[in-house]
């Protein structure tokens, strides 16, 4: 284990931006990073950096959130590294030629296969709210699929972006791999390169100038963009189980989670139950309350600290319970407000904080017709009740993935692609996705010589051939 002391936040020399983004691009072209042993022996490397840095993560992580230790093991830490092992266990696999399906025998004789070629040197912007996770998950997965990386980590969560860059420059290859430090300058100038793939994570606002100037170079990206995640209780639902997954979905990380619900749609005849055992489940997981509690984070800095307490200003809803703030701490406790307005700001705006309004509805018609006029795109979607009630809702509602009976579940499982949908995002990723999304499947054909009697049919003049095929 390396000193978990971190260095104050230094953004990289605008100048040094162009040579950085070469080098990587020469690296690619000289065919470095594409034999399995390079991708392996890089990915082993980054799992002993992360490793070696845990101390310093987890540091960096609580100066940046306040991030319970728990959390940024589970979420963070260790959440890459089991990614890496995960993928390590499979590339080899991943990276074999498939040969084409189903063909005809005369088309078989051209041997026709795919190869998984990786896109070249890519961008990664990352996300504040996992600072290693939503940084390192996609650099995983461009690793894997053989391309140079420059991975932009958000500047909102400085101590762990700084404990990222040591890592990846003492661990990982410096002609391959390079982390630049940096706001909305550097990211600009990043974004006036040339990329093979930008992989993005962030707020949808920010998608949008990226995919804009993307386009200019119809350069492809994935998105990774925001929630608005409706979740829904049926008056058949088990009030304490809703509870005790909603509240877990709401509360860690202090909701600063692109999956958390936004907003839950509640049976009006289940919501005296629900509340009930909201506030019960809240006294069991922090019984001394969520100030004192070392299982609580902070709201990252002042600027959101602010906008959620606007949010909680201008609310029309009731406060149930919670409303406590303490801004020398950027502390918030869980605030439940029962809201009757479908348009009410908390409902229609991401909150990205522990504020939980519980909209009453009659039905879950009505439920699933305020969910598709919301946001008809959401990422994530929870829904709580009969197996024929959950079903309904998922087949009416879209979204990018959904936990039925649960929060957040789907998006833990390494096997299922995790991504948006509409204005949430486009593509997706986590593992056999991650090596995908920076992989270009290249479709080849060789024609032997000795064929040419056999498909000279195909050559001009065409008179009287179509008879022959
Ligand atoms: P953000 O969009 O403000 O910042 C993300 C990145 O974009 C940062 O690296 C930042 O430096 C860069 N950036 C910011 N403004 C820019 C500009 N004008 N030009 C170029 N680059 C710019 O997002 P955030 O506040 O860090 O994260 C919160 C948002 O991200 C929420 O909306 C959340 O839902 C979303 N998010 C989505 C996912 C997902 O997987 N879908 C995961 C985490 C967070």
């Amino acid at each position: 284990m390396v000193s978990s002391k971190i260095s104050p936040f230094e953004a990289t020399p605008i100048e040094s931006i162009a040579s950085t983004v070469n080098l990587c691009k020469t690296t690619f072209r000289a065919q470095t990073t594409k034999p399995l042993s390079y991708r392996l022996m890089q990915l082993r490397k980054l799992y002993w950096g992360l490793d070696d840095y845990a101390d310093a993560l987890v540091e960096s992580c609580k100066q940046d959130l306040g991030k319970p230790v728990f959390e940024s093991f589970v979420t963070e830490v260790d959440w890459c590294k089991n990614d890496i092992i995960f993928v390590t266990k499979n590339l080899e696999k991943w990276m074999k030629d498939e040969a084409a399906p189903d063909i005809a025998f005369t088309n078989s004789l051209l041997n026709p296969t795919i190869r998984k070629e990786p896109l070249g040197t890519v961008l990664v912007i990352g996300a504040y709210n996992f600072p290693v996770q939503l940084q390192l998950g996609p650099v995983i997965g461009a690793i894997a699929a053989g391309c140079t990386v420059v991975l932009k980590p958000s500047e909102v969560s400085p101590a762990t972006a700084m404990v990222i860059k040591k890592i990846v420059e003492e661990y990982l290859d410096p002609n391959s791999f390079a982390v630049v430090n940096g706001g909305v300058t550097e990211t600009t100038a990043l974004l006036n390169e040339k990329w093979d793939k930008i992989f993005y994570t962030g707020s949808t606002q920010v998608g949008t100038i990226i995919a804009k100037k993307a386009a200019e170079t119809l350069t492809p990206v994935t998105l990774e963009l925001g929630g608005l995640n409706p979740a829904f209780i049926t008056k058949h639902a088990d009030p304490r189980l809703a509870a005790r997954r909603l509240l877990w979905g709401k509360l860690l990380n202090a909701g600063q989670v692109c999956m958390s619900e936004n907003y839950v749609m509640v049976e009006k005849e289940i919501l005296p139950a629900f509340v009930e055992q909201l506030r019960l489940a809240l006294k069991e997981f922090f019984p001394n309350g969520q100030k004192v509690s070392e299982d609580f984070a902070r709201i990252v800095n002042k600027r959101h600290f602010q906008r959620i307490k606007k949010m909680l200003d201008e609310t029309r809803g009731k406060i149930l319970f919670g409303g406590e703030m303490d801004e020398s701490q950027n502390f918030i406790e869980l605030t439940v407000v029962q809201v009757e307005d479908a348009q009410d700001s908390t409902v229609v705006d991401e909150i990205f904080g522990p504020i939980m309004p519980l909209l009453v509805v009659d039905s879950i018609e009505t439920a699933i017709r305020t969910a598709n006029e919301v946001h008809s795109t959401p990422l994530s979607l929870y829904a709580f009740g009969t197996i024929a009630e959950t079903n309904k809702i998922l087949n009416e509602v879209t979204s990018g993935g959904a936990s039925l009976n649960d929060a957040f579940y789907h998006g833990s499982i390494p096997t299922l692609a995790f991504g948006g949908v509409g204005s949430s995002g486009q593509g997706a990723y986590r593992g056999k996705a991650s090596f995908d999304t920076f992989t270009h499947r290249r479709s080849v054909t060789t024609t032997p010589g000795w064929m040419e009697s056999l498909i000279s049919v195909r050559y001009p003049p065409y008179a009287g051939k179509l008879s022959q095929i």
